[in-house]
């Protein structure tokens, strides 16, 4: 299994050199962009990497393109790859709502991910990255052999590295519970499980946004290019990167909790349920996918089971006990009753009921019991 070891690296003045490659590859990303939109407005298609990366190395030797060579051949292969997926799944999806790649400010461009070359890990915390070497905190051994590593800043100016690793596979040593349910999803009500329990949004997200709000309205009370104004910044990216911490110890938590009780474990696919548009902001706001790629890694931790169910069915709507569907049905409305057989329905735990059956119908685990805590009429 993949496993990714992060460290920080000390602050140093060399570090300056990861962030002038970052920049450089930032440039080379938004170049990249460009000569995608141009060549899309001449020929109605999309330009394919290797033609892109040839004309890259050609630029490389233009004196006005020198500072690309500070970013390594591989992670200029890795931006041309990235750019290339996203415009595939552009042209796969775009009637759903999906946007192409844009131009990213060098700012907001945080990082290189670089493959086998380009770095040489030394004895006790060094690394040798390009021809400079650099300290990390090393917490930990590294385990597995390296596949990539990606060099990443943070809006405070922190660098880290993310080795992303293959490790063998231990034998997860599981004790089956017999148990499995259907998760879904909620703004006020994080995640309801089939089995009736219902796990609240943590407080910190509301209390966070409320900090980030007024950490911003801050930065835009100081005046431009002040010294006040990038104290503010910094500020505001603490206030940021607290609570990402806050939300991943939670997800962790909350991950191990539920790969441990239960043998199978379904959910609704996100962009499905971002079609619906039940949810006006970006569920990437919310952290679900994040929470799901940890539900993930601890399932192959734990030896538990995920499915994430990818056809669409209208999981609010539908009653799970005689599958009539509530038209009418409005957010607003919690519980609800059924006009086919009666039964009084909590809206999320029938949500995840209808995951349950239908995940466990998708591997052949055959029907979900029906379900004793809906409240019946
Ligand atoms: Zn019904």
């Amino acid at each position: 299994m993949r496993k990714t070891f992060a460290f920080k690296l000390y602050n140093s003045k060399k570090n300056k050199w990861l962030h002038k490659q970052i920049d450089a590859a930032a440039s080379i990303y938004n170049y990249c962009i460009a000569m995608h939109k141009c060549y899309f407005k001449l020929w109605g298609k999309h330009l394919n990497k290797f033609q892109l990366q040839k004309h890259i190395t050609k630029l490389k030797k233009r004196s006005r393109y020198t500072h690309w060579n500070l970013v390594p051949s591989q992670a200029i292969q890795d931006i041309t790859d990235r750019i290339a997926r996203s415009y595939q799944l552009f042209f796969k999806y775009s009637r759903k709502g999906t946007r192409p790649p844009t131009f990213k400010k060098y700012k907001k461009y945080k990082s290189i991910t670089l493959k086998q070359a380009g770095y040489k890990l030394l004895d006790d915390n060094k690394i040798m990255i390009g021809k400079k070497t650099y300290s990390l905190f090393k917490s930990r051994d590294i385990e597995g052999a390296i596949k990539t590593l990606t060099i990443k800043r943070d809006a405070l100016g922190d660098v880290y590295l993310f080795f992303s690793c293959d490790v063998k596979d231990s034998e997860p040593n599981r004790i089956m519970t017999g148990k499995s349910a259907g998760f879904d999803f909620g703004l006020k009500i994080f995640l309801t499980s089939s089995d009736g329990t219902k796990i609240d949004a943590p407080l910190f997200f509301k209390k966070g946004s409320g900090a980030i709000k007024k950490a911003s309205r801050l930065v835009s009370s100081k005046k431009k290019g002040s010294n006040n104004r990038s104290k503010a910044r910094v500020h505001l990216a603490r206030c940021h990167k607290k609570i990402a911490n806050q939300r991943k110890d939670y997800h962790v938590k909350l991950a191990q909790k539920i790969t441990q009780e239960h043998d199978y474990l379904f959910f609704e696919d996100l962009t499905i349920k971002g079609m619906q548009r039940i949810w006006g902001r970006k569920i990437s706001d919310l952290g679900f996918s994040a929470f799901m790629e940890m539900v993930g890694y601890y399932c192959q931790l734990t030896g538990a089971q995920m499915q994430v169910i990818d056809k669409f069915f209208p999981s609010s709507k539908m009653c799970h006990v005689c599958k009539k569907i509530y038209e009418a049905l409005s957010l607003n409305e919690r519980s609800w009753q059924c006009q086919g057989c009666n039964s009084l329905h909590d809206r999320d735990i029938n949500a995840a009921m209808n995951i349950a059956i239908v995940g466990a119908s998708t591997i052949g685990l055959g029907n979900v019991r029906p379900p004793s805590v809906a409240i019946s009429a």
